[in-house]
């Protein structure tokens, strides 16, 4: 008997890894050390006990793309949303890219934005960002004119090294995918981390009817809810209409939008979260300043380093044996040797500290 044959695209990657260690602390994934505020869990309680069970959720979610619209000065019809940005991601690549098609990325960046695009079946094609992991306007536009991709993503500011692109970069993006056709996906996961450096906008400020642009966010960072799947693209209203055609009806359950809505309820928690990690991210970076490594300045709620003349896989590997977790991407394209670790809460930043003072003494 013969087995069944998956995909040749599928057949030639590996899965998503992220190891799940046990450890005391971890500082793997960029979540937030903190819950969404006390009011959040009897807010949900009560919105839970109002579901129709045996009734289909919203299709359309208008309560929760409603309340995400009043966050940008947008109106419902610009916003879509779905199970975590990786699912937004997911749709726009099965709506603008798929089969044949061409995805456009300036490495190293998400993972998933390439992994996402060859599970639907695109060709990646990528350009390397500069020593610095910039992209600039001028190696944007020559790529985009020399491939001409379906789809662009510019992930600012960028996972995992935390460059915040100029508002220039962006801009030569669209001026070029409008020469022919092509979609700008601008990944903002971390936006919420970068906004508060002066002269930082989001993309969110070129939107216009007629762009070729689509914006992701997520709530599974600066808003404390990576435990429930959710996340969302602000986009000209052509395009979100498209993305309700490719994405399943009823995708967005009850539970998941009533979440959103409870959450949303309170956007100044999430306001005064992201200004603590900034705040602890710029102590983490001073300390790390006094240490035998090499970082770089970050808009995101991590920090990219690497330790000086040591094994990155190898001083990983001793952070785990002292209980700490972060992030390996030492063997990326790319980060040779390269670390990355999440803003922790306060405690968690000085056993990390602490544990790699020893790691590398
Ligand atoms: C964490 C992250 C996301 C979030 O994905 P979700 O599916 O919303 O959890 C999206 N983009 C980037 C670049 C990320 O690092």
């Amino acid at each position: 008997m013969r087995a069944p044959r998956p995909r040749r695209e599928l057949a030639a990657m590996t899965g998503y890894h992220s190891p799940q260690v046990d450890v005391r602390v971890r500082l793997n994934t960029n979540e937030s050390p903190a819950p969404p505020p006390g009011g959040f869990s009897a807010a949900l309680a009560e919105r839970l006990a109002r579901i129709d069970w045996n009734r289909y959720p919203s299709r359309s979610a208008e309560a929760l793309r409603s309340a995400i619209s009043g966050l940008h000065g947008v109106t419902q019809r610009n916003v879509f949303a779905a199970n975590g940005s990786n699912e937004v991601i997911q749709t726009l690549l099965l709506a603008y890219a798929g089969s044949g098609r061409r995805v456009g990325l300036f490495t190293p960046t998400y993972a998933l934005h390439g992994h996402i695009a060859r599970v639907v079946g695109s060709d990646v094609v990528t350009a390397p960002r500069d020593a610095e992991f910039s992209v600039g306007a001028e190696r944007a536009a020559r790529f985009v004119a020399a491939e001409e991709p379906d789809v662009l993503f510019l992930c600012s500011p960028n996972n995992p090294t935390g460059t915040v692109d100029d508002p220039e970069t962006l801009q030569a993006c669209l001026a070029a995918v409008g020469g022919y056709g092509g979609l700008v996906v601008a990944d903002e996961a971390y936006i919420q981390f970068a906004s508060r450096q002066p002269g930082q906008a989001s993309a969110v400020d070129l939107l216009a009817e007629d762009a070729s642009l689509a914006v992701c966010r997520t709530f599974s960072k600066a808003w404390a809810l990576a435990a429930v799947r959710l996340g969302y693209a602000v986009a000209p209203a052509r395009i979100v209409e498209e993305l309700h055609k490719a994405v399943l009806p009823y995708h967005l359950d009850a539970l998941t939008q009533e979440v959103g809505l409870a959450c949303l309820a309170d956007a100044a928690a999430a306001d005064r979260r992201a200004a603590a990690i900034v705040a602890e991210r710029e102590r983490l970076a001073a300390e790390l300043a006094t240490l035998p490594v090499r970082q770089w300045p970050s808009g995101a709620n991590f920090v990219l380093f690497r330790p000086d003349g040591r094994d990155g896989a190898a001083v990983w590997r001793e952070l785990v044996d002292r209980s700490v977790l972060v992030r390996d991407c030492s063997s990326w394209e790319g980060l040779s040797g390269c670390l990355r670790v999440t803003v922790g809460a306060p405690e968690e930043n000085d056993l990390f500290l602490e544990a790699l003072a020893d790691v590398l003494a």
